[in-house]
């Protein structure tokens, strides 16, 4: 069946298919481990999830690089502009501003990321690199560059030269003087650049940067490499050239990914990427979530307010990711109470039989045009109220989980026994109110229902159905 994503690169779907083989190269931009992740990324990392199991599920095998960035993202953010955002979490946490204490800082973010991202179910990346354990193909990937004359040096910084490369604005679509006018306002201007949007491939020990406490040899001078090189250097040296698709949020697509392109085509003169595909923001009250705004919520805080985070990523699938999605309580109350009927619906079916064809090839046919997750959630319920038998359902719907990733099967087997406790309490109930001793017999209920479970009562006699709660099926120390 025909695969479809949007290419950032041409605007437009496109039909997909690797480059080599039934391999696919799969980059996407990791996070700055200098604080938690916010809910906003993470809808990035699951729309990224999407993509990946989008494409396991067609039979692709996908080798999947993601970025750990442990020096040189500079802040943008106002009265902190310029300065590493790994300097400044040393400062904010009162750290001796020493390597190893930075080194202790990425870890412990890193391990904090990875954490949340296990909760939300998504897959781990093939590998998961630190910027700085690849200097050596960073400063490789820069004297390339070099070679091909796209660079300049200035007492602070070595530059690329952004008038030299002809493309410069192919994925944005901007006019080279528009992205003037966005160009990062630096608050030390270096008087010797060229032009306002030339950026820094390696930074100098020098001016703003003159005691940073993280710097390597390199044929510029002792320093540290810029930003953008970090992604090109790590995705090409381990996917190749040419690569599959690098992914990343539309914040990225201006400035990050535009820098990303100019790197790797003044190094290699060639297309580098075949796809660039983006996720659409998350936002609070019409705003970007974003951490400089202070208008951000971590996936802890929302299990500390009684949220299961699968119901986060059952939240996230309700919209499409090249639309913003708009964050409220509400709504994820309302994804909670969806997902755990869902799940609900799944502990009473009996063991799994045949796949229903004809849902499969729906729910394929939604998931492969550009990820439509929406309409794959609602074939879902379809599914689950359609007339079809239960155990036909049950193996469809566990071929559909290979996608959403919401726990179907270990819902099901963890749930699907009502364990011997409530049934036993379910036969004094029915004792109780066959002597028409109906307050007792409610109490019975009520102690079921303290137990998780509900109890309906129909001709065949009693069913019981387990309630779910934000705790269930998480580890909350992980
Ligand atoms: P950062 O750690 O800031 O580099 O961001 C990590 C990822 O999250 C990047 O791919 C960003 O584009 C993405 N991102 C940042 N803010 C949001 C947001 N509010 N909604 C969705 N994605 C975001
Ligand atoms: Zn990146």
């Amino acid at each position: 069946m025909v695969l479809k994503f949007y290419n950032t690169l041409g605007r437009k779907k496109m039909v997909f298919s690797p480059i080599k083989d039934k391999k696919v190269g799969l980059y996407t931009c990791g996070p700055t481990v200098y604080n938690y992740a916010h809910i906003g990324n993470l809808r990035t990392y699951i729309f990224e999830d999407i993509l990946k199991r989008v494409l396991l599920f067609n039979g692709y095998k996908v080798k999947h690089i993601m970025n750990i960035t442990d020096v040189s993202h500079l802040s943008q953010d106002e009265g902190e502009r310029g300065e590493d955002k790994m300097i400044l979490a040393l400062k904010r946490e009162n750290k001796e501003l020493t390597p190893k204490a930075l080194f202790e800082i990425a870890n412990f973010y890193t391990k904090a990321f990875n954490q949340d991202i296990k909760k939300l179910n998504i897959l781990k990346p093939t590998k998961q690199i630190k910027a700085t354990s690849c200097i050596k193909q960073i400063i490789k990937l820069i004297k390339k560059i070099e070679k091909n004359g796209y660079t300049y040096q200035t007492s602070l910084a070595l530059y690329f030269n952004v008038k030299k490369f002809k493309n410069y604005t192919q994925l944005a679509g901007q006019e080279l003087e528009e992205k003037i006018k966005a160009a990062r306002k630096e608050i030390v201007v270096d008087p010797e650049k060229k032009h306002p949007a030339d950026f820094v491939l390696w930074f100098k020990l020098a001016g703003p940067h003159k005691n940073h406490i993280l710097h390597w040899p390199s044929p510029w001078g002792e320093g540290f490499p810029g930003w953008h090189i970090e992604c090109s250097a790590i995705s090409l040296a381990n996917l190749g050239v040419p690569f599959d698709i690098h992914c990343g949020g539309i914040d990225h697509i201006p400035v990050h990914h535009t820098n990303e392109i100019a790197q790797n085509e003044a190094a290699y003169g060639r297309k580098t990427v075949n796809f660039w595909m983006h996720g659409a923001f998350l936002c609070l009250d019409k705003e970007k979530m974003a951490k400089s705004k202070g208008n951000f919520l971590n996936l802890n805080e929302l299990i500390k307010k009684g949220y299961h985070p699968l119901a986060y990523r059952y939240l996230t699938l309700t919209a499409h990711y090249r639309q913003p999605l708009n964050f409220s309580l509400e709504s994820l109350n309302s994804a909670q109470n969806a997902l755990f009927s869902l799940w609900q619906s799944l502990t009473t079916f009996p063991k799994p039989t045949r796949i229903s064809n004809n849902y499969l090839k729906k729910f394929k046919e939604a998931v492969n045009d550009d990820l439509n997750m929406p309409k794959a959630i609602s074939l879902t319920w379809e599914l689950v109220k359609s007339e079809i038998p239960n155990s036909e359902k049950l193996a469809t719907l566990l071929e559909f989980d290979k996608v959403l990733g919401l726990n179907f099967k270990k819902v099901w087997s963890n749930y699907r026994k009502i364990p011997k406790q409530i049934i036993n309490l379910g036969k004094q109930r029915e004792k109780l109110r066959q002597k028409k001793e109906f307050e007792k017999a409610d109490k019975i209920r009520r102690k079921i229902k303290d137990l998780g479970y509900s109890v309906e009562d129909t001709s065949q006699g009693p069913i019981f159905k387990k309630i779910f709660k934000p705790t269930d099926l998480i580890k909350l120390k992980d």
